[in-house]
């Protein structure tokens, strides 16, 4: 039984359609939305889970009446620690972590204590937390499979090559590594001046090139800082050492990763750009599925290109491997200080080139110190978040 954690989400939304190619509908155990009930509550007439969590008791009680008039017997839970229940509970075997943002880590930190088999899209709960959710892993049994694209491409080559890959012990594919590449389009600014950023504004920021996705994480593409944020994620998961992790540009999104091995071979891995190919993979790992996508062709293989990233191009990559090598609290202030400045950018009140303004000013301003427990992760959030804000209402008045 199966756990979505943002069902209505763009990752939430592809992985009820992966399950309904596969014509696994009775398998849902509990989705999830934060403010979207009609879309919630289609789902819930066709995918009759044993629980939906809501995060306002307002949109719970209207679910409530929806679901009464039409006889369903899905359980409505409300708020946020609900999310955490349905992902630790004892009938769901695996939590898909669709949620986006910091909101995703304490659910997703519930299914790691629980052992749970968790599909982690959300990269911004591995972000925050470093190593101590993968440490956590280890000791519970859980197991984190990545649904990121990239991600999910490096698991396919190591499972692909018979490596083990488990949380449990130290696998033995790093050994074999030289270091890994993540591909990155480049998003929808790749070839634009400085004086073409300064104008860009969030309806052009969240169209991206090649992907569909939520609005966060179109902009986060936009400004490169997915890129960044997937090299820590990259660098934590998979335990490579920050210098191991590669990016090269290539705008086509074909080839999602590589990996050089000791020797000198490099295996990559490729598929058309559908998210459900890297979902699939992460539901039916180590195995695999049969579903019904396009395959790459060679037309398609014609006009592939790599280029490598310039020096100073990307300010909010560089900022994530300056968080990466700091190390400690870094990528959790790294993190927060990101989604604040993305909402205010959203809602028109900072520009596109603040972002990084932004991110560098809390970074080097909240102290670094240990993230040892969940508690000093929320709370090293929580300060950064409000310090961004009175920064941005200072200075962006
Ligand atoms: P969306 O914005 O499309 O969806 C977000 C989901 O989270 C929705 O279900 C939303 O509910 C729910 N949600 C938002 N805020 C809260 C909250 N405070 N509490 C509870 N639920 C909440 O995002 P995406 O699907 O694009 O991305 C989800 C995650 O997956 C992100 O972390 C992203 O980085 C990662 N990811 C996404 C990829 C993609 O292709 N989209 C690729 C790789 C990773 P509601 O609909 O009610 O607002």
């Amino acid at each position: 039984m199966l756990t979505i954690l943002g069902s209505t989400g763009t990752i939430g939304r592809n992985t009820l359609s992966v399950i309904d190619m596969l014509g696994k509908t009775n398998s849902i155990f509990a989705l999830t939305a934060e403010k979207n009930y009609k879309l919630l509550f289609t789902q819930i007439k066709k995918y009759k889970p044993l629980f939906a969590v809501i995060l306002n008791e307002v949109d719970a009680d209207i679910l409530n009446n929806l679901c009464k008039k039409d006889k369903l017997k899905t359980k409505i839970l409300f708020g946020k620690d609900n999310y955490s229940f349905v992902a630790k509970h004892s009938k769901c075997k695996s939590v898909l972590s669709a949620i986006v943002g910091a909101a995703a880590l304490e659910p997703t930190f519930a299914a790691v204590l629980a052992g749970k088999r968790i599909l982690l899209a959300n990269k911004e709960s591995i972000i925050m937390s470093g190593n101590l959710l993968v440490k956590q892993a280890k000791k519970s049994g859980a197991i984190l499979i990545p649904v990121d694209s990239e991600h999910n491409a490096i698991l396919q080559i190591i499972t692909s090559l018979g490596f083990d890959f488990n949380n449990k012990k130290k696998s033995n594919y790093i050994k074999n590594i030289q270091e890994i590449t993540l591909t990155a389009s480049g998003g929808p600014f790749l070839n634009y001046s400085k004086k073409q950023l300064l104008r860009v504004t969030p309806k052009q920021a969240v169209k991206h090139p090649t992907w569909k996705m939520g609005k966060k994480i179109s902009v986060d593409s936009a400004t490169m800082m997915n890129k960044g944020l997937e090299v820590i994620e990259a660098s934590i998961l998979f335990g490579l050492k920050p210098n191991q992790v590669n990016i090269l540009i290539h705008p086509q999104s074909i080839v999602h990763a590589m990996i050089a091995f000791k020797d000198g071979s490099v295996i990559s891995h490729m598929s058309s750009h559908d998210m459900r190919i890297a979902i699939s993979y992460a539901l039916s790992w180590p195995d695999r599925y049969k579903l019904n996508m396009n395959i790459i062709k060679q037309p398609n293989l014609k006009n592939l290109t790599f280029s490598r990233i310039k020096k100073n191009q990307f300010k909010c990559l560089d900022l994530c491997i300056k968080a990466l090598n700091i190390g400690q609290n870094a990528p959790t202030i790294l993190n927060a200080a990101n989604e604040v400045a993305v909402e205010k950018f959203l809602e028109n009140k900072i520009k596109f080139l603040d972002i990084p303004v932004i991110i560098d000013k809390a970074l080097r301003s909240i102290p670094v110190n240990k993230n040892s427990t969940l508690k000093s992760i929320l709370a090293c959030d929580k300060l950064t978040r409000e310090y961004v804000v009175k920064y941005i209402d200072k200075k962006w008045k």
